[in-house]
């Protein structure tokens, strides 16, 4: 429920939880310290049906502390489900199966917390990434973006975003933004639903 929800990332798995199917697969499009990761495998799988998630990051270190909390949270066949490739996410159609069909492309922008801040998605490679997703996403599916506007750059990402948005066309594509309005800096959790 929506009020109970004290963070923007948790806005945004309960809205996946709406979406997202057991088998299917899904894309963490930036897998950070693996937290998002983990919360899409537990959507996907369970001990009847092999659901898989792409989790992409541009940093070892991410992929690192990912591999770590899963290998914490995870049986050994779960484990095999979840798939990590350390690129840039505009590159997400090298690395997922072409024949995928796809429920699920997710961003948290930002720097990693924890780690180097100057390593930061970039307003160029995110608009790249959701072009990617849009090919990528099958009917039904969704695409979730997490934007932070409180450091430098983050402002122009969120305009980036939204202008990504004003190009999906009204038959297909439900968008919307959940902006605390009492919160001018706070992230904004942002989800293109296709029909
Ligand atoms: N989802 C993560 C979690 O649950 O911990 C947090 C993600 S963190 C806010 C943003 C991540 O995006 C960082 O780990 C950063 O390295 C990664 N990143 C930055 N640019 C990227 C790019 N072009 N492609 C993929 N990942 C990128």
């Amino acid at each position: 429920y929506l009020f109970g929800k004290k963070r923007a990332t948790d806005i945004a798995h309960m809205v996946w939880k709406q979406v997202v199917q057991k088998g299917d697969t899904v894309i963490d499009a930036t897998c950070g310290n693996g937290f998002d990761t983990l919360a899409m495998l537990n959507l996907v799988a369970d001990d009847y049906h092999d659901g898989y998630v792409y989790a992409l990051d541009i940093q070892e270190d991410a992929l690192d502390n990912t591999s770590l909390l899963l290998e914490k949270s995870l049986n050994s066949n779960e484990r095999q489900l979840v798939k990590l490739f350390n690129i840039c996410h505009s590159k997400m159609e090298n690395v997922v199966p072409r024949n995928a069909s796809v429920r699920l492309v997710a961003f948290n922008l930002g720097y990693l917390p924890g780690g180097d801040k100057e390593i930061i998605t970039a307003s160029e490679t995110t608009s790249l990434a959701l072009e990617a997703a849009k090919r990528i996403l099958m009917p039904g599916g969704l695409i979730s973006i997490v934007v932070y506007v409180g450091h430098p750059g983050g402002r122009e990402e969120l305009e980036a975003v939204e202008s990504f948005a004003t190009k999906l066309c009204v038959e297909n594509w439900i968008c919307c933004k959940l902006q605390m309005l009492n919160r001018p800096f706070g992230p904004i959790p942002i989800f293109f639903y296709r029909r």
